[in-house]
């Protein structure tokens, strides 16, 4: 992994443009939106080295932050899975997820946390921060206690305040557009579906 350069916004965004993780054009996402760039993060995670680097140079970016060693790092099902899995191997500690269960997302598969644990939440990409919430109250539920959040991707420009300190490694603006009001529609261009066409 010498040869990426994961410590520049520049030199991620080139990694995540080459292995087909960003894609740029016009794109109609599954709300009915449209935008001229869709994110498919398990497009890097997918390489097992690369996704251990991603993990490391994120884990670096946190413990800037962290007051204590965390004893847990625990992210959402699935996107977060890999992510979780890696940041935890950078920090030396056991990677968790949860899962929505009847609507609510909650640690299953024996995973454990005791009140008081210290733990750092992460996610593939922070949006809204909708789904990092829900992990936040799961964990507070436990009586845990969120010393960071980290995400591999902050598609708002680190816009979302969710209470907590956090770090993203790439921060990107990702536009989106209603159809009446989408200035690449008024080009007079036509969005398509990301993953309609096969890439590789
Ligand atoms: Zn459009």
């Amino acid at each position: 992994m010498s040869d990426l350069d994961l410590g520049t916004t520049a030199g991620l965004q080139q990694i995540f443009l080459e292995r087909g993780a960003l894609l740029e054009g016009h794109f109609l996402l599954s709300s009915g939106l449209h935008s001229p760039r869709y994110l498919q993060c398990a497009r890097v995670l997918m390489d097992p080295p690369l996704a251990t680097a991603l993990g490391a140079a994120l884990a670096d970016r946190l413990r800037t932050l962290l007051p204590e060693a965390p004893s847990v790092v625990v992210a959402p099902a699935l996107g977060g899975v890999l992510v979780a899995h890696e940041v935890a191997r950078a920090l030396g500690c056991p990677g968790l997820f949860t899962e929505r269960q009847e609507g609510t997302m909650t640690l299953r598969r024996g995973f454990v946390l005791a009140p008081g644990d210290p733990v750092v939440v992460v996610e593939d990409v922070i949006t809204t921060g909708g789904s990092t919430r829900e992990v936040l109250e799961a964990v507070r539920s436990r009586e845990a206690r969120v010393l960071a959040v980290g995400s591999i991707v902050d598609s708002r420009g680190g816009k979302v305040d969710l209470g907590v300190p956090r770090r993203s490694l790439l921060e990107l603006e990702v536009p989106t557009y209603a159809p009446e009001s989408c200035p690449l529609c008024a080009e007079g261009s036509t969005p398509v579906k990301p993953g309609s066409r096969a890439s590789r």
